[in-house]
């Protein structure tokens, strides 16, 4: 994750949103609105006969329309509450611009268990994992554990501390994922420190919690309020909102 500089730093230092709204979330390159095509009206030129035409028009219209409403998107909006999803589902406000991730080996009917292993992190960031796997949790997918240490041949991610600022320079988290053919088998997740120690709680765990969303195979979203947005900052609410919840079941649920 990359940090939105400067910090905000919220009075409340609760787990609140941003407010700040974006109404041109366009990014330069993005195809704009697509043009309306016109439809050129010839209402002074009705012959006879027209009005069978009308009606082989509507005949031809019903036969647009029900394909139309079969193509319709059947992804969830709300948060699932069993890991399936409709058939021909797909995943929600992605970005684009990021790279993509691999998924877990997951058995249909259970649960992917993964470990977040905490050990070599200083009490701060082991205190927040261990808080930030509960939200991931709260998928019916998933089931995400902070450790001290993996258990042998477990799904494991470690977590790691380095006092720098991330490749770029502004980034307080990032993850490397160790992937096998199609499947993930494991990964690292690294707190830049350098930055992080700077972040206030909220921050921090916003950061965590988006580390470990790529750990279990989210990418970015395009949503600038959401935790997987590739910029977070103090007030970023670190709570995942229903359309990463909607992706998770996209990724590992079954399909009905
Ligand atoms: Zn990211």
């Amino acid at each position: 994750m990359r940090v939105r500089g400067p910090a905000v730093v919220g009075g409340d230092g609760g787990f609140r949103a941003v407010a700040t709204h974006h109404t041109d979330a366009r990014r330069p390159g993005t195809p704009g609105p697509v043009p309306r095509r016109t439809v050129p009206h010839h209402a002074a030129t009705r012959r006879p006969g027209s009005r069978r035409s009308l009606a082989w028009l509507a005949v031809a219209g019903a036969f647009l329309v029900l394909p139309l409403a079969g193509c319709t998107d059947p992804t969830p909006t709300e948060a699932p509450t069993e890991c399936s999803v409709p058939a021909r589902s797909s995943q929600r406000d992605l970005d684009p611009e990021d790279t993509p991730e691999t998924p877990w080996q997951k058995d249909d009917g259970q649960e992917l268990v993964v470990y977040f292993e905490t050990g070599d992190l200083e009490d701060r960031y082991a205190g927040l994992s261990t808080a930030a796997v509960d939200y991931w949790s709260a998928s019916p997918c998933i089931q995400a554990v902070a450790v001290s240490a993996c258990p042998d041949d477990a799904n494991c991610v470690a977590m790691v501390e380095e006092g720098d600022a991330g490749d770029d320079g502004e980034s307080d988290g990032s993850f490397r994922g160790r992937d096998r053919g199609t499947y993930r088998t494991g990964g690292r997740i690294t707190l830049h420190t350098g930055l992080l120690d700077r972040a206030n709680d909220n921050g921090a765990m916003a950061t965590i919690v988006h580390e470990m969303g790529h750990a279990l195979g989210l990418v970015h979203r395009l949503n600038r309020q959401d935790v997987m947005n590739a910029y977070t900052s103090d007030a970023t609410n670190p709570q995942p909102d229903d359309i990463n919840f909607v992706n998770l079941a996209v990724i590992y649920g079954t399909r009905h």
